[in-house]
């Protein structure tokens, strides 16, 4: 088996092959059958500065698909994009499913949502941290 530059992934939940869609230069890989979205790492902080306009168009494409959202992961998955196993994390109110080694993620349908509003507040509350520690080394000097 040879492989290429950028093989298509098949999904976590239902083994279908993945449809890769482009937002603003940002890669995802999505499920056209369960409305699942695999995002590699850090694409997910990338998805949730997306303008406005971008999301709706990943949510339409998530939200389309007919079928049933997918069922939870047996623990133990293997991950899509490498040898890895998936394992559960939460992230803000969301279990997904995450890959330790190369640290891409797979979000049900209607798991985006949840994800995004947790890695937005956990950028407000970076970005307030260096406004902090700016604000306390100013003060210092
Ligand atoms: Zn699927
Ligand atoms: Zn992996």
């Amino acid at each position: 088996m040879s492989t290429s530059e950028a093989p298509s992934l098949s999904c976590v939940k239902c083994t279908s092959i993945l449809d890769r869609a482009t937002f603003e230069g940002l890669e995802v890989d999505l499920c056209p059958r369960c409305g699942g979205l695999w995002l590699d790492r850090g694409e997910i902080t990338r998805a949730a500065r997306l303008p406005e306009a971008e999301l709706m168009r990943l949510r339409a494409l998530l939200t389309d698909v007919g079928g049933p959202p997918p069922l939870p992961t047996d623990s133990s998955a293997p991950c899509p994009a490498c040898d890895g196993i998936l394992s559960e994390a939460v992230l803000g109110s969301v279990h997904v499913d995450y890959c330790g080694k190369c640290h891409g993620i797979f979000l049900d349908r209607g798991e985006l949502e949840e994800a995004l509003v947790a890695v937005r507040s956990r950028d407000k509350a970076a970005s307030l941290q260096q406004v902090v520690a700016a604000a306390a080394s100013a003060a210092r000097a």
